[in-house]
């Protein structure tokens, strides 16, 4: 039986997932099966991945939850769609599209191969910028037909985390004065996730370390370009993960007002919003705790999240840029950069990855005057180390959504998958030199221009 499981009737349901026809193997992580300690054919593997058998012998649950999707209240979500089948090595296990649960709603319970494709891909790319995400074990195609706004292909995707507790799950036994339960919930990430804050201020403790974690988690996805679409309370992650891979995207041509939801008419998600929403999520969260943490205490907790997310944004910052030291004008210089991108519509990843290369930038007239303040910077930097620090920070390879495109394409119409394979191989070690993918690192060509993304999945 799973932990979470063992809360009880009032936070889960046993459910019976419903398997895809036909299912095939399209990806597996090799690495994450390894690191799990797994020992199955890959026959086995897609009958776990798709529900058909169960992960030793455990029932699948799918579990409750209430979110603040774009601003307002809904009292009642819930895995729609998605369902926990097992843990193994300290990880929970979890299907998304193994079909409807209690809380579908007026949903099918499906995930179609198009959105599996981007959030196996995009794990593995989070995962090798090292930001804290839930991972994705396989990927798992059928001749399962789902409809959206055409008949597409159904598919799986495993996710592997350690919890995939939301802060939902606080707020809807909140919501509906259900002290008890809240609390269970708290005991329950305290001792599985939170050990080491037993004491008598562990409920303290645990809203601390949550808006910590948040805080770092949101700085490193705007030091790396990353904007998630969906930061409802129902995605956001009470261990901090990055989670709910739907309409996100990466910075390309760098503009901070940057929307990558296509249904995000107001820009609520933008990604220069993501970190003041960060915020506005914990300040719910901390809500959904007042029966165990008392208002001016939580929010003196609150507080230590914009100076923990500035301190980690200009750590990383200052890391890409390639400077070992704290110097009073680095803020500056390194907002003039971003300054000139924005002017000149310059690709984010591609201009800090050059950094590294100064004589090709300069090269490039529009930097010329603060190439020179660089330069001057890096004067009193002694270390001889800079090219390699940038290389190990500022990727080559990140998840353009032309690329995802490509890869998308090509299995929705030629049934073939090699390029999930190159861009899990690429994302994976993003900042790896590897000769003869250059093509990988390119801006969107003309085609791409007006792709978007939406909710829909
Ligand atoms: P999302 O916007 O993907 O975070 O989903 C919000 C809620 O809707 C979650 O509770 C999902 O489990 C649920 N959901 C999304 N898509 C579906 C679907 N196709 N079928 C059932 N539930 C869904
Ligand atoms: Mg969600």
């Amino acid at each position: 039986m799973l932990d979470f499981a063992k809360l009880g009737a009032d936070f889960s349901t046993l459910i019976h997932t419903q398997s895809l026809d036909n299912p095939f193997l399209i990806h597996k992580n090799t690495q994450l099966y390894t690191e799990l300690d797994l020992s199955l054919t890959d026959e086995q593997l897609v009958k776990i991945s798709t529900g058909e058998q169960k992960f030793e012998n455990t029932p699948p649950i799918a579990s409750i939850y209430a979110g603040h999707q774009f601003g307002y209240f809904n009292p009642q979500l819930g895995d729609g769609r998605s369902c926990l089948i097992g843990q193994v090595n300290l990880q929970e296990l979890s299907l998304k599209g193994a079909g409807i649960t209690p809380y579908s709603r007026q949903g099918d319970g499906r995930a179609v191969l198009r959105s599996s494709i981007r959030e196996y891909l995009c794990s593995a790319a989070m995962q090798g910028l090292n930001i804290a995400t839930t991972k994705a074990l396989t990927l798992v195609g059928s001749s399962t037909e789902v409809y959206r706004e055409n008949l597409e292909m159904g598919a799986i995707v495993m996710r592997v985390a350690p919890s995939h507790i939301r802060f939902g799950h606080f707020e809807l036994f909140a919501s509906r004065g259900q002290t008890a339960q809240v609390k269970k919930l708290a005991d329950f990430v305290i001792g599985h996730h939170f050990s080491e804050l037993s004491g008598p201020h562990k409920y303290v403790d645990l809203l601390m370390e949550v808006v910590k974690r948040t805080a770092v988690m949101i700085a490193s996805w705007q030091a790396q370009g990353f904007a998630h679409g969906v930061m409802n309370t129902d995605n956001m992650s009470i261990l901090g993960l990055t989670i709910d891979y739907g309409p996100f995207g990466f910075l390309e041509s760098y503009d901070p007002q940057f929307i990558c939801n296509h249904s995000d008419h107001e820009g609520r998600y933008s990604f220069d919003q993501q970190p003041g929403i960060g915020l506005w999520n914990l300040t719910r969260l901390a809500e959904a705790l007042s029966s165990l943490i008392d208002a001016k205490q939580a929010k003196t907790i609150l507080q230590a999240y914009e100076p923990q997310l500035i301190k980690t944004y200009s750590s990383l910052m200052r890391q890409k840029f390639g400077l070992t030291q704290q110097h009073e004008g680095d803020h500056q210089l390194i907002n003039q950069f971003l300054e000139l991108l924005r002017k000149h519509k310059k690709d984010y990843t591609n201009a800090l990855r050059g950094l590294a290369d100064l004589e090709q930038l300069s090269t490039d007239a529009h930097f010329s005057s603060w190439l020179s303040l660089y330069d001057q910077r890096l004067t009193e930097e002694k270390s001889s180390q800079r090219v390699a620090l940038m290389n190990s920070i500022n990727p080559r390879f990140i998840l353009r959504n032309y690329l995802a495109e490509e890869a998308i394409r090509e299995a929705e119409d030629q049934k073939r998958y090699d390029k999930i394979t190159t861009l899990f191989d690429l994302l994976s070690n993003p900042f790896e030199e590897y000769s003869g993918f250059d093509d990988y690192t390119q801006e969107a060509p003309d085609w791409a221009q007006g792709l978007s993304v939406s909710c829909s999945s």
